[in-house]
C-alpha cells in the first residue's frame, strides 16, 4: 500500500477569498474546499495524498463540536497503517488551541500537522500554498512525530506556539526555545529534537481525556472562563461569573503570577466554591517561576483554559489545584 497523507480542512483564511487581489483583510475566511487547496500545490511524487473536509469554519469560531469531529478523524486516519501522517488546514487565530488539545488527547507517534496562512487564497503573494507545501514536506519527513504547526517556513511544538502577531506572515512564535527547526526547499532542518509523545501536562492521561471529550456532547463541556488582572481591577466580574455557574476560572495575571488586590478576595470566594482557579502570566513569554507556580504555570491563558476544561471533563486527575495567588 503506498505512503498515504491525510489532509483534513476545517476552513480559516487559508481557505478564505476576497473580492480584491489587493485586499489581505476584508477577505471571508473558510471558502474554497481543501480539496481545492491541494490542488494550488505540486503533487507528491511517490505517495498519495487524500483530501478530507472536516469542517468548514473561521477559527475565531472553533468550539467543541468542531473539536470532536476532528479529534475522532485524526484518531481514525492516524490508525491507519498507510498513513504517515496528518496535515489539517486552520485558521490562525485559535490554531494554537486546536494544537493543544490534539496534542493532549492524542499524544500522537506520527506527525499531525497544522497549517494556515495569514493571506487569504485570492492574496497577490498568498502564503497558504507555500505553507501548505512545508506542511506536507515535514508530515512525510522519517522520524516526525507529535502536534506541529507550519507557518512561514518555521516548525513549532503544540506546547509552546503561540500566535504572536494580526497581521504579517512570520505570525507565530515558539517563546524561549525557539521553533523546531525551519523547512527550506522542501527539507526539514531541525534544531530540536522531536517532541516527546509525552509533550505538555499530564501525558499518561490521554486515553482518558479522548475518550471524555469524544462522549460528552459539546453543549455539556464544563464552563471554564479567562479573566485577566489588570490596574484598577474589580473582582465583581468574578462574583458574576460564579453567581452565573462558571465551573473554573483561569486567571492571566500580572508578570509572575501576581493578582491585583481588588481581585483577591473575590477569587478566593470561588475557590471556597468550589471553582478551581488556575493562574498563569499575561506575559506573551516565558513560565512562571518559583515553588507556587501552579498547574498552569507554562500555559498560555487560552491553552490554560482548555486544559482546566478537559482535566473537569476527565475528572480522573485532580482539577481541584485550587490556586488563587
Ligand atoms: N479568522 C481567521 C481564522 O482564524 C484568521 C486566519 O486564519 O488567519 O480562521
Amino acid at each position: 500500500m503506498p505512503s498515504t497523507i491525510v489532509i483534513l480542512g476545517t476552513g480559516g483564511t487559508i481557505a478564505g477569498t476576497a473580492s480584491s487581489a489587493q485586499d489581505n483583510v476584508g477577505y471571508t475566511a473558510a471558502q474554497r474546499t481543501v480539496a481545492d487547496l491541494l490542488a494550488a500545490v505540486p503533487a507528491w511524487v511517490g505517495g498519495v495524498v487524500e483530501a478530507e473536509q472536516v469542517a468548514q469554519l473561521d477559527s475565531k469560531d472553533m468550539g467543541a463540536a468542531a473539536w470532536q469531529r476532528l479529534v475522532q478523524r485524526v484518531a481514525h486516519h492516524q490508525a491507519r497503517p498507510e498513513v504517515t501522517g496528518v496535515v489539517i488546514t486552520h485558521g490562525t487565530d485559535t490554531l494554537e488551541e486546536t494544537a493543544w488539545l490534539l496534542q493532549r488527547l492524542l499524544a500522537p507517534a506520527k506527525p499531525v500537522v497544522l497549517v494556515a496562512a495569514m493571506r487569504p487564497a485570492t492574496a497577490l503573494a498568498a502564503d497558504g500554498p507555500q505553507n501548505l507545501l512545508d506542511a506536507l514536506a515535514v508530515a512525510r519527513t522519517a522520524g516526525a512525530r507529535g502536534v506541529l504547526a507550519v507557518l512561514a517556513g518555521q516548525v513549532h511544538l503544540a506546547s509552546e506556539v503561540r500566535k504572536v502577531h494580526p497581521y504579517r506572515p512570520d505570525a507565530f512564535d515558539s517563546g524561549d526555545g525557539g521553533p523546531l527547526g525551519v523547512v527550506e526547499e522542501g527539507v526539514l532542518r531541525r534544531f530540536r529534537n522531536w517532541p516527546d509523545p509525552a509533550d505538555g501536562a499530564g501525558a499518561g492521561d490521554a486515553p482518558a481525556l479522548a475518550a471524555a471529550v469524544l462522549t460528552t456532547a459539546a453543549e455539556s463541556w464544563p464552563w471554564v472562563e479567562i479573566i485577566t488582572s489588570h490596574a484598577a481591577a474589580r473582582g465583581d466580574g468574578v462574583q458574576a461569573l460564579v453567581a452565573a455557574g462558571v465551573q473554573g476560572l483561569v486567571v492571566a495575571a500580572t508578570g509572575n503570577g501576581t493578582v491585583h488586590q481588588a481581585l483577591k478576595p473575590a477569587l478566593e470566594a470561588a475557590v471556597a466554591a468550589g471553582v478551581p482557579v488556575w493562574r498563569c502570566s499575561r506575559c506573551a513569554q516565558g513560565v512562571l517561576v518559583g515553588p507556587d507556580a501552579g498547574p498552569a504555570a507554562a500555559m498560555s491563558p487560552w491553552q490554560a483554559r482548555l486544559e482546566l476544561q478537559l482535566r473537569l471533563l476527565a475528572p480522573a486527575r485532580s482539577a481541584t489545584a485550587a490556586d488563587a495567588g
